[in-house]
């Protein structure tokens, strides 16, 4: 049975044409059966009417044409109950409504299941027979697995097929991850790579002395590409982000690929072969792995192949005639794509593959681009020209999006504009609430745009600054004096400000190409802290850098992710007075005040601790929730996870609670407590938290003069008390209802916006 069940459904994943797909189904599923008659309805949401797509049993020219409504009939029942309906004679059934087109007198018989997904009946799945019985146990059970493995092989058949275009003519919604926040609206731009090595059959050279020289030459081409790029994006971005093309240089170099291929020429092998020998085996490996970010790099070595590819053939990637302004779309969006067209008219990225970890992802980030990764499968064909709505922050794409869509959208955008320039008139005051609370608005940095323009964004120092990007982007891990000189920098954009520095927060979702973590739940297992204290050799070497970057500028703290145990603290706190101490003498100090011990504090993102505050109060100069964290690990959801994404959600009650728990603690052991998860960012979380008691809040750069104008224009004792209703209440919903009528209330109702 099972054997049969994978069968049907792999081949109707395979089938191209959705109706081919479809008829062929019901087919087997008849055979299999050995039944009378199946068929196969789907839903149109905008009738509100199941239609007969496929069958094998009624009449042919009932297909198409016959359309029953969501509560007519057996169908119609199976739909409303969301159960199976197994009766043996259908026709004495109370429902039962004739439909003579069908020609189903003789069928009595009938067995429906609807097919789900995400708790959403996309259609239902019949199977009927002359004879007047109940289906078996067995029968019923196939027919049940049978449709919720359809649900999801029909769920990517929607994207693929454009089935809710077909047949309403309506926007198609494609749903990916975000990548990068922020909205566009413009034609889709697709680019088909024009040569991939996945395309080139093995061949052997006749010589080897000029195939030498043409993969020289290709390698030599395709380095200075990347200078190229490199070069052009650095005039628009100043962080680390760029470092992927200084990996591309690397990887062409000698030590790596570039030998590699030059050793398969000697072996006989003509170039473009060599290469494909050489890139696939990189990318086997890559893509066997079971962690996330190492697999994402896998892509960046088929983009590497494919550019020497494409200078070896002297084919140019497709450089051509973009629109004005874009959206580009690609099946793998790749950095260097993002290169080469910046600086046209591009408003945003689509990727059918990638996560938020991509590389095109992080310098989307980094380019201020809206983008969307991990798209569900579609032919690429189909979307080019087509005008598009990407939803940066919920990671929608809307395909031919209907009027309503694009004016609630264009609508949105110019209400993006019109605040941004209406939020930059306190961009240099201080966020202080009409009643005189006083609030730090700080700064997250590390993994988007180049803290140097940081004094401009308002913010009062550096809250959290993640440091796992320099040691990302690189084949090994970055010396002790290449950490200080880039903290360095960091320390001195902020001259007396405080900048909190985060030890390497790895494992979860990030891992480091070159320190592979293999294990079966990354989120619970060896992150942030426990690997570095496992590694003290690393720990050292990082918060010496910092104490050493902090020499003359005295504005160092150092934050510990992800910690769960005291020891962990204690153990942090010993190495890091150790680092501390040996610089003292090693660096032969005389001014002693140039030099001082940066303060220590922890994140907030183990429920656990919560339980425990008194205890860590006790340890530590500061605590800082990472509320992204706190709210996977409290409601048990993956934060990366799509298939639950609407169940993660730091407004559910649950973790409102939680937050301000820590806010009470906190203040009862006198800890100054600051917030660094994404909720800060947003208008409700700012001013939820502000009424917590939290001091302060850090925030990427582009949300800081918009949560500065919404403190400067509410009054903390009104927020207490809007606060105070938010906590009574016991579901998210609810919540976020409340909070948008309150904002409403407050005059703040442009901040509220879709997705938020
Ligand atoms: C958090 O978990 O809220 C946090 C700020 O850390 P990160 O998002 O880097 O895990
Ligand atoms: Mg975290």
């Amino acid at each position: 049975m099972l054997t049969t069940l994978r069968r049907i459904i792999l081949e109707f994943s395979q089938n191209a044409d959705l109706e081919s797909a479809l008829f062929r189904m019901v087919t087997q599923v008849k055979t299999a059966l050995n039944t009378d008659c199946c068929s196969i309805y789907l839903a149109d949401y905008a009738t509100e009417h199941f239609v007969l797509m496929a069958s094998d049993g009624l009449a042919k020219d009932a297909l198409g044409n016959t359309r029953i409504g969501f509560s007519e009939g057996l169908v119609g029942l199976v739909g409303q109950r969301e159960e199976p309906l197994n009766i043996s004679d259908a026709h004495k059934h109370p429902q039962f409504i004739k439909t003579p087109i069908v020609q189903e007198d003789e069928l009595n018989a009938f067995l429906g299941t609807p097919i789900i997904h995400q708790r959403k009946v996309l259609g239902i799945l019949s199977i009927q027979q002359k004879e007047s019985r109940h289906f078996t146990e067995n029968e019923e059970a196939f027919v049940v697995t049978l449709s919720a493995q359809l649900a999801m092989a029909l769920a990517n058949a929607e994207v693929r097929y454009g089935l809710t275009e077909k047949n309403n003519q309506t926007t198609r919604q494609l749903k990916g991850v975000s990548g990068s926040s922020g909205v566009a609206i413009g034609p889709l731009f697709v680019i088909q790579p024009t040569v991939q090595l996945q395309s080139i059959t093995l061949e052997k050279h006749t010589d080897k002395e000029t195939e030498l020289v043409r993969f020289k030459q290709a390698i030599s081409d395709t380095r200075h590409e990347f200078e190229r790029m490199a070069e052009e994006l650095s005039r628009v971005i100043s962080d680390n982000s760029l470092d992927i093309f200084e990996m591309y240089k690397q990887l062409l170099g000698n030590a790596d690929i570039g030998h590699e291929v030059e050793n398969k020429i000697n072996d006989g092998w003509n170039t473009q072969s060599a290469l494909k020998l050489v890139v696939d085996s990189y990318v086997v490996q890559f893509e066997a792995l079971d962690d996330n970010y190492l697999r994402e790099r896998a892509s960046d070595i088929k983009d590497l192949g494919n550019r020497i590819l494409a200078n070896l053939l002297e084919k140019n990637s497709q450089v051509n005639e973009p629109l004005d302004a874009f959206i580009l779309v690609a099946e793998d969006v790749t950095a260097s794509m993002l290169a080469e067209y910046q600086h046209f008219g591009l408003q945003g990225i689509v990727s059918l593959t990638g996560s938020n970890n991509s590389h095109a992802a992080i310098l989307a980030r980094a380019l201020g681009l809206p983008a969307i990764m991990g798209v569900d499968k579609i032919p690429l064909g189909q979307l080019h020209k087509q005008t598009a709505i990407l939803d940066g922050y919920s990671g929608e794409l809307y395909v031919a999006p209907n009027d309503s869509l694009l004016k609630e959208y264009k609508h949105l955008i110019e209400e993006e504009y019109a605040l941004a320039d209406k939020v930059k008139q306190v961009e240099k005051l201080p966020a202080i609430t009409l009643d005189g609370k006083c609030i730090e608005l700080q700064l997250n940095a590390g993994l988007s745009s180049g803290f140097e323009h940081s004094s401009s964004t308002g913010a009062i120092g550096i809250g959290l600054y993640r440091t796992e990007i320099p040691f990302m982007n690189q084949s090994c891990f970055p010396s002790e004096q290449q950490q200080t000189d880039l903290y360095r920098q960091v320390l001195a954009a902020f001259p007396k400000k405080s900048v909190t520095m985060r030890t390497l927060d790895v494992g979860g979702d990030k891992a480091l190409p070159y320190f592979p973590i293999v294990e079966d739940n990354p989120f619970l297992g060896w992150r942030g802290i426990r690997i570095t204290l496992d590694h003290p050799e690393i720990f050292l070497q990082q918060v010496r850098a910092m104490i050493k970057a902090n020499y003359g500028h005295n504005n160092l703290e150092i934050m510990l992710p992800m910690i769960s145990n005291i020891s962990e603290v204690d153990e942090a706190t010993r190495l890091i007075n150790q680092a501390y101490y040996e610089l003292s003498s090693e660096l032969n100090i005389i001014d002693q005040s140039k030099f001082v011990k940066p303060k220590i504090g922890m994140m907030i993102e183990v429920p656990g601790v919560i339980f425990q505050l008194r205890e860590f109060a006790s340890k530590v100069d500061f605590f800082s929730v990472g509320s992204n964290d706190l709210t996977q690990y409290l409601l048990a959801v993956d934060r990366n996870n799509a298939q639950v994404s609407d169940l993660y959600d730091a407004y559910h009650p649950a973790v409102l609670r939680a937050l301000n728990t820590i806010a009470q603690e906190s203040s009862k052991y006198l800890v100054p407590l600051s917030l660094c998860g994404e909720l800060a960012s947003e208008p409700s979380g700012a001013l939820l938290l502000l009424a917590m008691g939290y001091d302060k809040l850090s925030m990427n750069p582009h949300n800081i003069s918009r949560i500065k104008w919404v403190v400067r224009h509410v009054e903390l004792h009104k927020m207490k008390v809007i606060l105070a209703h938010v906590l009574s209440l016991s579901s998210t919903k609810q919540v976020h209802s409340y909070m948008r009528e309150q904002l409403e209330h407050l005059g703040l109702g442009g901040f509220v916006r879709a997705g938020m």
